[in-house]
């Protein structure tokens, strides 16, 4: 008699890194921090992290999230989150006489520096990202008469500036690195001065989270990014799982997301998560996977992390 053969091993590529970058685990640990010092509530401007199990944990612990910043107490405690604020909502603070703990990433403070610097020199800035995105409104609100945005190479075509010596292009910080590479080629194309920013706007933690799903999704016949919708740098890793090959790949908050109909005929997963993304949640995702038979798991790294970033320097000053 001829023996069943084995079923095929069923099993998760787990990249590396992923979950929570340098920058979200600071503004989240300020939020915390400033709560255990100040007692709540501690007011947060916007979501502090893209993120709604991170929002809803920190609600639980006393702080309120609101959209503008008059909807918060005279005198009472404001944190900017990490994607950061326009100078027009620090002045509105400090009209209302809030004090302010400011959980900006400091990679998106720096765009904002580089956004003041080109503007005081005249130039026109290309800001490249996405229209409504917090970080976007920050960044353009520190020189809005010299920023114009653009979504993509489609837009570039369009765009009007007054002296094409002068023009620089500045970008989100989580943006698809591939898709930033087009419209850059295409600003080149249409502006032959074009200046670059001194250094990379994409942040190394959006660019080696995107690096390692590119690497899983050659192998994976599914894959599972865990992260919230309105998070750009997760949206992304969906985008180059399925750019870089993979034939299906599904966005989830968590684990209770994951639709078991997905699983069928998938032999291989790979599993990531954005950099807003609290690794315990990438835990219940392998383990609801583990209960279904994917219990080996084989990491694939793309880079090693070990940046940190100090607490906003107002709230180390009162921990002092
Ligand atoms: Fe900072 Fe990048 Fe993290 Fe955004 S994704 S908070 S820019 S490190």
């Amino acid at each position: 008699m001829t023996p069943t053969p084995a079923p095929p091993s069923r099993r998760v590529l787990l990249a590396s890194p992923r979950s929570w970058c340098a920058g979200v685990d600071r503004a989240v640990l300020a939020v915390e921090k400033a709560l255990e010092q100040y007692g709540p509530p501690i007011y947060v401007r916007h979501e502090i992290v893209h993120n709604k199990h991170v929002v809803r944990t920190l609600q639980q612990k006393g702080a309120v999230f609101v959209d503008h910043v008059d909807e918060i107490p005279e005198g009472a405690i404001v944190l900017f989150s990490a994607h950061g604020v326009a100078p027009t909502v620090h002045t509105e603070a400090a009209a209302r006489g809030l004090k302010t703990i400011d959980a900006t990433c400091p990679l998106v403070t720096k765009v904002h520096r580089e956004a003041v610097r080109y503007a005081q020199l005249d130039y026109d800035i290309v800001l490249i990202g996405h229209e409504g995105h917090e970080e976007v409104i920050g960044t353009t609100g520190e020189a809005p008469d010299h920023i114009t945005l653009v979504d993509g190479p489609a837009d570039v075509a369009g765009l009007s500036v007054r002296d094409e010596s002068k023009v620089v292009w500045l970008s989100q910080t989580t943006l698809s690195v591939d898709e930033t590479t087009e419209t850059v080629s295409a600003l080149e194309a249409r502006f032959t001065q074009l200046t670059s920013p001194p250094s990379d706007d994409i942040c190394y933690a959006t660019q080696n989270r995107q690096s390692a799903v590119k690497k899983l999704a050659e192998r994976a016949e599914l894959v599972v990014i865990v992260g919230s919708t309105n998070s750009s740098n997760s949206q992304r890793m969906v985008e180059v799982a399925l750019t870089a090959g993979a034939p299906t790949a599904r966005l989830v908050d968590c684990a209770d997301e994951i639709d078991e109909a997905w699983l069928a005929d998938v032999t291989t997963v790979g599993l990531s998560s954005g950099a807003s993304v609290p690794d315990t949640l990438v835990d219940d995702v392998l383990q609801w996977l583990a209960d279904r038979g994917y219990t080996d798991v084989e990491t694939v790294t793309a880079a090693e992390e070990s940046i940190t970033f100090a607490l906003p320097h107002e709230l180390r000053r009162d921990l002092r």
